[in-house]
């Protein structure tokens, strides 16, 4: 939207929003280009169980790097991609690559990876048959596999609510798990988790404040709720955004299952992810011997 509404039903050329409307669409052609390139990659980053402290799962974050070197943040070409239709073949090539990396990181693990998945690419009918298709081509069960989406899938679907819950059963029904990511910013969420098919809370990083470390009794009593609300519907519940012991103790205390973030370790190309499983694997070698 190139125009600004005077209010009074002018519309008059706002020079800078048509800037940023040029600078958008030039990013999405840069991005439309940087698909068939190697600016492209995936990190992954670790997910832990906050009463081992082991490697349990790790989540996949697509990555782009320019030539010059500068990196753009999915969190401003994601929305980009979903406007103008290209997530469709962006997210078929992540799901291309997380697929073959996962084979390694299955084959000598277990390790599980979550990806995310954008309400439009669960409005295609087929996009259910097709990953489950290529898990198979890939040798990999479903339970290798975890599905992320946001609450509102539903909202921005509502017309078709039930291709989308149906494509979800449809993953579960083979073993791939769903998460719900960023849990509690959504408008409505306990009527989003009552529509779909849910394993995993992930609660909005902005719920491991600051203020929970400190002990804010407020704070605190949003995450237990949200906590509490996991064990009643006898789902797993993962905090992210962790980035003090602190603030893990006070989720362990609060019995939350899982956690990641950069206290735990940050995403990383699947060679680092290989060798911090290696090495917790490996039987301690301390100072004890
Ligand atoms: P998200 O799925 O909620 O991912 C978590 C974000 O938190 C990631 O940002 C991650 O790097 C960041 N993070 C991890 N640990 C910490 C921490 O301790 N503190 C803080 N402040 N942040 C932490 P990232 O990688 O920039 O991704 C941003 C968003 O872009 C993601 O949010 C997700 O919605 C989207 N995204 C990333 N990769 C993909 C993808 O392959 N497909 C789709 N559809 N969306 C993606
Ligand atoms: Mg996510
Ligand atoms: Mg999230
Ligand atoms: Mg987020």
């Amino acid at each position: 939207r190139t125009a600004r509404d005077e209010g009074n039903g002018t519309a008059v050329f706002d020079p800078a929003a048509y800037a940023r409307w040029r600078a958008n669409r030039d990013l999405i052609a840069d991005l439309q280009h940087a698909l068939g390139t190697d600016e492209l990659s995936m990190h992954y980053q670790p997910i832990v169980d906050l009463e081992s402290g082991r490697i349990v799962a790790a989540e996949a974050l697509l990555r782009w790097t320019r030539p010059d070197g500068t990196a753009v943040s999915p969190a401003h070409f994601i929305p980009l991609a979903e406007q103008s239709g290209d997530i469709t073949l962006l997210g078929e090539w992540v799901l291309g690559r997380v697929c073959s990396d996962l084979t390694g990181l299955w084959a000598a693990h277990r390790l599980p990876v979550t990806v995310n998945i954008s309400a439009h690419q669960l409005r295609d009918a087929g996009f259910a048959t097709r990953l489950l298709e290529r898990l198979e081509r890939a040798g990999l069960p479903g339970a290798a596999l975890i599905a992320e989406i946001t609450e509102t899938v539903l909202v921005t679907t509502v017309t078709d609510a039930a291709t989308t819950i149906s494509q979800l059963q449809q993953l579960r029904e083979h073993g791939v798990r769903i998460a719900v990511d960023d849990f509690g910013t959504g408008y409505s969420s306990l009527a989003y988790l009552r529509e779909l098919p849910v394993d995993i809370l992930k609660m909005d990083g902005s719920f491991t404040s600051r203020q929970i470390e400190a002990g804010s009794p407020r704070e605190i009593a949003f995450v237990r709720t949200i906590v509490e609300l996991g064990r009643s519907l006898d789902l797993c519940t993962l905090a992210e955004a962790v980035e003090t012991e602190a603030q893990a103790q006070r989720l362990r205390e609060l019995g939350c299952h899982l956690a990641q973030g950069y206290h735990f370790a940050r995403p990383a190309p699947v060679a680092v992810l290989h060798d911090l499983l290696a090495a917790q694997r490996a039987p301690s070698t301390g100072t004890a011997a």
